[in-house]
């Protein structure tokens, strides 16, 4: 394999992948184990299938730091889907769901749940152009709440939360997409947290959600069947085809996050990795503009524009022969944003760093 073809990938998804998870999948693509076929042509019925299934669900389990009581289920239809399954299992009439706004993914849950049932808006920074994660200190919760949903990191403005807000009763609920296994969280005050796999967990076809296994008890049992939690949970999330291949690749960017010392090395790591670009940002006279208010700044994705728009393309058109990929902003609020979730290196960073100082020198 030639690395040297490499570039520093700051894709925001689907993202960087370690190079040995690539590399060893690779090794087995055309014959899994000795078997004498490809995982993508055996059953999912298959004890090999199986237990994949089950270690992958555990090694989660355990990188999450979970106390016992807490279901993984495998699924389909990325995190968009898990917006619209939320409220199916959880809104019933009576009740109201809560949504904190903080960013577009955050918007587009919202926006399914009003589909279905009645929402509210618990906390919003929209009318702050989502420059940050609004203030939690009196929550205006609605009464007869069936649970509050926030976007712990939001991708595309490149917000988090810096802590997990307090909800007091009612079942709280997370999309950690863009940050799950990237920083130590008390995941305990959650009753269901989700991730589509293709940022920090694996290849995109699989969709994680954990959710506590007494929340589950009270899920509706009004829906199709194929849309509920407990289906997936009763039937180990072998109730239809699992995206088995995509399953996979998470059991080995699981095993290689174990690898990294866990949670807590990757911490440190990304805070490494993002203080070096944020420190770049900061200290260029307003050259580099950061798009987040200092204390919500995400270390996934580090967001900033520059004094005008032909910059910014003439920024992103010399990135790209320089070997950097994925450094545009997200359409819908352009500028420049660099995904550095746990699978891009130091060296990466390190690399964007010493090129945002050239071309400030060479441009300011
Ligand atoms: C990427 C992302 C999504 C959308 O994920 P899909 O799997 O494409 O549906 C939702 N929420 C957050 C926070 C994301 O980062």
């Amino acid at each position: 394999m030639n690395q040297t073809k490499r570039r520093y990938n700051f894709n925001p998804g689907p993202a960087a992948l370690p190079l040995g998870v690539l590399e060893e999948a690779q090794q087995q693509f055309v014959d899994y184990e000795g078997k004498g076929i490809s995982l993508l042509e055996m059953s999912h019925r298959s004890k090999t299938v199986e237990e994949l299934n089950h270690e992958t669900q555990l090694l989660l389990l355990s990188l999450l730091n979970l106390p016992k009581g807490y279901e993984v289920l495998f699924m389909g239809g990325g995190a968009s889907t898990q917006f619209a399954l939320l409220p199916m299992n959880f809104l019933r009439p009576q009740l109201t769901a809560n949504y904190a706004l903080t960013g577009s993914f955050a918007e587009k849950a919202y926006k399914e749940a009003a589909y279905l049932g009645r929402t509210h808006v618990v906390a919003s920074s929209k009318e702050q152009g989502y420059r940050g994660i609004p203030a939690w200190d009196a929550p205006d919760l609605s009464p007869n709440a069936a649970y509050v949903h926030i976007t712990m990191n939001n991708t595309i403005e490149g917000s988090r939360y810096a802590e997990i807000p307090e909800v007091g009763d009612i079942p709280l609920v997370g999309d950690m997409t863009s940050e799950i296994l990237s920083r130590k969280l008390d995941l305990a005050k959650f009753s269901m947290i989700y991730a589509g796999a293709q940022k920090n967990l694996g290849p995109a076809g699989v969709t994680v959600v954990v959710i506590r296994e007494s929340w589950l008890e009270q899920a509706s049992s009004e829906i199709p069947e194929i849309m509920r939690y407990s289906t997936f949970a009763k039937n180990n999330s072998l109730f239809n085809t699992p995206p088995v291949h995509a399953i996979y690749m998470t059991n080995l960017v699981l095993k290689w996050t174990q690898k990294q010392g866990g949670v807590e090395q990757l911490e440190r790591h990304n805070l490494a990795k993002s203080d070096l670009l944020y420190e770049v940002i900061d200290a260029s006279g307003g050259f580099y503009q950061g798009m987040i208010d200092a204390k919500d700044r995400s270390p996934m994705n580090i967001t900033w524009r520059m004094a005008n728009e032909e910059l910014e393309r003439r920024f992103i058109a010399e990135s790209e022969t320089h070997g950097f990929e994925g450094l545009a902003g997200h359409r819908s609020v352009g500028g420049l944003r660099a995904s550095a979730y746990n699978a891009v290196p130091l060296e990466a960073c390190r690399a964007l760093a010493e090129f945002m100082l050239d071309f400030a020198r060479r441009n300011g």
